[in-house]
């Protein structure tokens, strides 16, 4: 009998997902970029002082203007409708917050801050069914942190040497757990000082709309140099406090991918995409995974699909297409 008799196939738009979490990804990163320039319009048209603007300035109003024509006549007041970044914000009157901003405030203030803590109510719930997805579709710094592990495969097949050391993944608990204490002996959030999506949403905001860049551009640097030189995705992987915190609260979370074991065929092209150098391989997703669906688009035999359950699929050993399987299964025959 066929070994492919019969065996599931995933839904087959489960493998277009990844390219809809990189348009996800792109438009949050556009509307970072946009948002300080619709800051800076806005102070313009506030100020009703277009004659006093330099020339620059005037080219930027003019711009915005014709941009934003369409959808407002009272840009100082419609254009609030989006405000803040992805570490807290607000959305169409929507008060949004990363749960790491609220953890960390109620550190720092040592109790607990009941409309603020409302403010991540959404992205906790998000995180319970979807687990880190904040970490694969949403958060800025992984649109920058992804391209830059292209450049780093395209720095290692000119040959130079790229770093893909692994350490402890429990690391980025450690820091999570002194962030928050610090935090609380400090009085200030600490954190939003070296997590990537806080800082790229501040920095794109100083670079554009006051025209440079704080320290945190250069921790950011740091930390893509480190990706690059000494561990592919280090940072998120080792290193970020929201990254442990998203992966905490995701633990037992709904939605998650399994390997469907009769159609693989240990190809392992999911284990060498995953960012998050994870084992989807041997069913060994965990609480690390982001569900960023690479591993379903990246696999040739449709042998990763969701499914709706609170903890991984038992192991499974080998795949059934496998040369190991069919060498231990001569008796099922190859398809
Ligand atoms: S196991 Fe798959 S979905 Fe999870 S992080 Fe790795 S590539 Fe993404
Ligand atoms: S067939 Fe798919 S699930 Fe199996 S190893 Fe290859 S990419 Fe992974």
């Amino acid at each position: 009998m066929s070994l492919t008799m019969g065996t599931p196939k995933p839904f087959a738009l489960w493998r277009h997902l990844n390219k809809l979490r990189w348009l996800s990804l792109s438009i949050v990163f556009a509307m970072l970029v946009a948002l300080p320039f619709i800051h800076v319009y806005q102070t313009y048209t506030a100020a009703h002082a277009y004659d006093l603007l330099a020339p620059a300035e005037k080219q930027l109003y003019d711009v915005m203007e014709t941009l934003t024509a369409a959808f407002t006549d009272d840009p100082a007041e419609d254009l609030d409708a989006i405000k803040g970044n992805t570490w807290s914000g607000s959305f169409f009157g929507l008060q949004l917050s990363d749960p790491l901003a609220v953890a960390g405030q109620m550190a720092a203030g040592l109790k607990l801050y009941a409309p603020f803590l409302l403010t991540a109510l959404i992205p906790v719930l998000f995180t319970l069914v979807l687990g880190r997805f904040f970490c694969g579709w949403i958060c800025p710094a992984t649109f920058l942190y992804e391209l830059n592990t292209n450049v780093s495969t395209w720095l290692a097949r000119l040959g130079f040497k790229v770093g893909n050391r692994r350490f402890d993944l429990r690391l980025k608990y450690a820091v999570l757990g002194v962030g928050l204490l610090l935090s609380a002996a400090t009085g200030s959030v600490l954190m939003a000082a070296i997590y990537p999506p806080a800082i790229v949403g501040r920095e794109l905001y100083y670079a554009i709309a006051l025209g440079g860049f704080g320290a945190g551009a250069a921790f950011f640097v740091g930390t893509l140099l480190f990706d690059t030189l000494v561990a592919r995705r280090g940072f998120c992987r080792y290193l970020c406090p929201g990254g442990a915190l998203y992966s905490l609260l995701g633990r037992y979370r709904l939605l998650r991918i399994r390997r469907i074991v009769e159609n693989c065929n240990d190809c392992a092209k999911c284990n060498a995409v995953c960012e998050f150098g994870l084992d989807p391989l041997r069913d060994h997703f965990g609480q690390e995974c982001n569900n960023c669906t690479a591993c379903i688009a990246v696999c040739p035999t449709q042998a990763m699909t969701f499914v709706l359950r609170p903890t991984d699929f038992p192991k499974q050993g080998p795949g059934h297409l496998g040369k190991q399987y069919r060498r231990a299964h001569p008796d099922q025959g190859a398809h």
